[in-house]
């Protein structure tokens, strides 16, 4: 087994990229999932902000422009294996950006879904979602993860 499996058998680390959203998922996703109520940390599920140490990366929001490169280059300089969860509708279907890009796609400004993107493994709508959903969507992420040879 080699030390990236080994170091994750012991913690997960989470990346979180806010890609164009209206920053209710974030508060969600950071400030509750974190929170002392929920407190992943006793799990060993930890926040990064490093790509290279990240094992899963969660996308809230569509993809503004701006962030499509930035997402990409992200995605990329995660090792392998990874996953991808994709949190509130925004980062799901497009949600209230619909009529900007259309049932699915991208225009010059805002691209959504978060796959048309990069891949995604995990979906979670919701509009925010439930931190209760967001921790089941990085749970689902992690088989993929941890029983890579
Ligand atoms: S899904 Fe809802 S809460 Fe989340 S970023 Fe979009 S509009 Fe905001």
């Amino acid at each position: 087994m080699n030390l990236k499996a080994t170091s994750r058998k012991n913690a997960i680390h989470v990346m979180v990229a806010y890609t164009g959203g209206c920053n209710g998922c974030d508060i969600e996703i950071v400030n509750a999932v974190l929170s002392p109520r929920y407190d992943v940390e006793q799990y060993r599920v930890l926040l990064t902000w490093n790509p290279r140490e990240a094992d899963v990366l969660i996308v809230s929001g569509v993809v503004a422009w701006q962030m499509v490169e930035p997402l990409k280059k992200i995605y990329e300089s995660i090792p392998e294996p990874k996953g991808v969860v994709a949190v509130g509708a925004c980062a799901v279907n497009g949600n209230v950006y619909k009529n900007l890009v259309g049932d699915i796609g991208q225009n010059e400004e805002i691209w959504a879904p978060v796959d048309t993107v990069i891949p995604v493994d995990v979906k979670v709508p919701g509009c925010a979602p439930r931190p209760e959903d967001v921790i089941a969507g990085v749970v689902k992420a992690l088989p993929k993860i941890l029983e890579a040879p």
